[in-house]
């Protein structure tokens, strides 16, 4: 018997394992097992194999049942996962329904997941620009969360390095608010986009319009086609999974190329509830992980461990994993673990009209748009609140089809509708300040039917939101008068926080130990052989999409690891 276990003990051991197989789990994989280590990837949904597990990829409008709209009785069972933009008959598929991941809302919170290979890749809508240092020292800064312990120097070559791979279209501008990367070429303007970036730099010095930044293939290099990558087509239909590859999913991508090393096993329906810490080594030996299929726990074991279950899922284990040793969650000597959560502003909007260039009009389609960088509080503080907002921006003309009339005439017009006029829109994405105040605990009695405690969510806007919302109505309503747009309406949804899916936090990154739960490797404080590089290790939120930064710090702490375990150091 003795023997028996032994052996189920070794055949359970790897180098390394990495929890959650999305945007950084992926990242983790890839880097780890070629590096030369048997990795162990374990994801809790099931397996997605990239083209063939895409069943809605090619299909026409009117090959989905209902026209590819939700069914009503789907939309009230998912009151929350419904309020996303990319839920419809032709992804629902990859999120998580409201009822089967239950979590308890102590204030509203819209948490939109994937659970499945490949997590949120698919999903994402795939914008990705570098921090500055203007972000990394901000809470020094301004006085709020703690200082990063790292500067844009210490990213920038892992950001390049994960952008050649990745591949990310965008020009390079220039900025020293948004660093410029190692871009494809980047996509095209239209005239009326074209129009408002030229009056904003004529009116502003500080203010700019640039071709968003994404990760596309517009132009694939050689370490694309090894990835059996081909260009992006612009079907804009991305989220339902491209046989292309033309956009970065760790289906296409990481996971594939790890597992090419022969190094990777990928073990879905292994949800994880804890990591195991072992006192007397000082040091975590494995998980515990319930088969979602047969219900049943098993333990495996590794020399170290990347936790890439996204930020929330990622405070969820480590709150799980207590021992004699850490009572309160592994490595939460300081008791910040779960606190100062934060995320993005999404909630103000404007959209006007345009009577110019009625002589133009778009042609074929485009998977991204241009973006305003941040430009409020950049060099000194200037407003009523802290930190800044960037904006997306886009314009479009829309067909007007007459259908009244009736035999020819009908047909006539609705064959050759008429285009009627320019409409324009931005959406803003403020930077939130994390607070101790905004934080995820265990519940301390309503458990998931694994028998993992479900999370407890309280997350709130405060008057800093607020008065970001105003001024970038005001802001933006300035600059669209400014480039000649008409019948200007503004918006603030007032939705919930959650709805931005760019959540951060909980297991933030720090120089001191007392008030951080990550070093500058994104390494556990007190427990050196854990690395947390999802949006849990983030210090503050800055206006940029994270995924990118996710991608980088998950690379920059793999070589660490990788090298601190041969020195014996990890
Ligand atoms: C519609 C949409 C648009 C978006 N647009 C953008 C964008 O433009 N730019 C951008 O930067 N970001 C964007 N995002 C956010 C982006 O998807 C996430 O930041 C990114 O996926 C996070 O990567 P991750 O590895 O932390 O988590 P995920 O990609 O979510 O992967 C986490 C994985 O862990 C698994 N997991 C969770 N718990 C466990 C457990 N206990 N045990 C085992 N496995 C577990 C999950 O099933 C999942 O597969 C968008 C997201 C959505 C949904
Ligand atoms: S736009 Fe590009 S990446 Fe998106 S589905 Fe089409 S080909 Fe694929």
């Amino acid at each position: 018997m003795s023997y028996f276990n032994i052996d189920a003990q070794a055949q359970n051991t790897y180098d390394a394992i990495v929890i959650g197989s999305g945007i950084s789990g992926g990242w983790a994989a890839k880097e780890l097992t070629g590096k030369g280590l048997r990795t162990l990837v374990l994801e809790r949904g099931r397996d997605v194999r990239h083209v063939t597990d895409y069943p809605t990829t090619n299909m026409q409008p009117w090959e989905f049942e209902h026209r590819n709209q939700l069914k009503r009785d789907i939309r009230e069972a998912n009151p929350i996962v419904s309020k996303c933009y990319a839920f419809y008959e032709g992804t629902e598929q990859f999120f998580v329904k409201d009822a089967e991941h239950p979590y308890v809302q102590e204030k509203p919170f819209d948490w939109i997941r994937g659970y499945q290979v490949g997590g949120k890749s698919l999903l994402w809508a795939r914008q990705t620009q570098r921090w500055s240092d203007f972000d990394f020292q901000g809470p020094a800064r301004d006085g709020f969360a703690v200082d990063w312990p790292i500067r844009y120097a210490d990213i920038a070559p892992w950001y390049s390095y994960v952008e050649r791979f990745a591949g990310i279209t965008g020009n390079k501008d220039g900025l020293a608010t948004l660093p410029d990367g190692e871009f494809l070429p980047p996509h095209e303007w239209n005239c009326v986009e074209k129009h408002f970036q030229k009056k904003i730099a004529t009116r502003y010095k500080d203010r700019h319009v640039i071709m968003g930044r994404a990760a596309h293939i517009t132009q694939p290099q050689p370490i694309h086609f090894q990835q059996g990558r081909a260009q992006c087509q612009h079907r804009t239909i991305c989220e339902r999974g491209c046989p292309f590859g033309g956009y970065f999913s760790s289906n296409a991508s990481t996971i594939p190329w790890a597992a090419k090393t022969g190094k990777m096993t990928l073990r879905p329906h292994s949800t994880v509830h804890s990591i195991i810490y072992d006192e007397a080594k000082g040091r975590a030996t494995g998980v515990r992980v319930v088969d979602t299929q047969t219900k049943q726990m098993h333990e495996f074991y590794a020399r170290i461990i990347f936790l890439n279950a996204a930020a929330l899922n990622s405070n969820l284990i480590l709150l799980n994993s207590t021992s004699h040793r850490f009572p309160n969650g592994l490595g939460n000597d300081s008791g910040v673990l779960g606190k100062y959560v934060a995320f993005h502003n999404y909630r103000a909007g404007i959209s006007a009209e345009y009577d110019g260039d009625l002589d133009s009009t778009t042609d074929g389609r485009r998977p991204n748009g241009p973006y305003i960088p941040r430009f409020r509080n950049v060099e000194k503080q200037e407003t009523n609140f802290l930190r800044g907002y960037a904006a997306g921006f886009s314009a479009g003309r829309s067909s007007r089809t007459d259908q009244s009339g009736v035999g020819a005439d009908l047909k006539e017009s609705l064959l050759n509708p008429k285009l009627g006029g320019w409409y324009v829109g931005s959406h803003m994405m403020g930077e939130t300040i994390p607070k101790e105040t905004n934080y995820v605990a265990l519940d301390p009695t309503l458990k998931d039917p694994y028998g993992i405690p479900q999370l407890k969510i309280a997350i709130v806007y405060d008057d800093n939101d607020d008065k970001m919302v105003k001024d970038y109505q005001e802001q933006l309503t300035e600059m669209f008068t400014e480039a000649g747009f008409k019948n200007i309406r503004v918006r603030d949804d007032h939705r919930n926080p959650g709805l931005d899916i760019h959540e951060m936090g909980g297991a933030r990154m720090g120089k001191d130990p007392k008030s951080s739960i990550l070093n500058k490797w994104n390494q556990v404080h007190h427990c050196k052989n854990v690395f947390v590089t999802d949006g849990a290790c983030m210090t503050s939120t800055s206006t940029q999409n994270p995924s990118l930064t996710y991608m980088a710090l998950t690379a920059r702490a793999a070589d660490y690891a990788v090298k601190g375990l041969k020195k014996g150091l990890v």
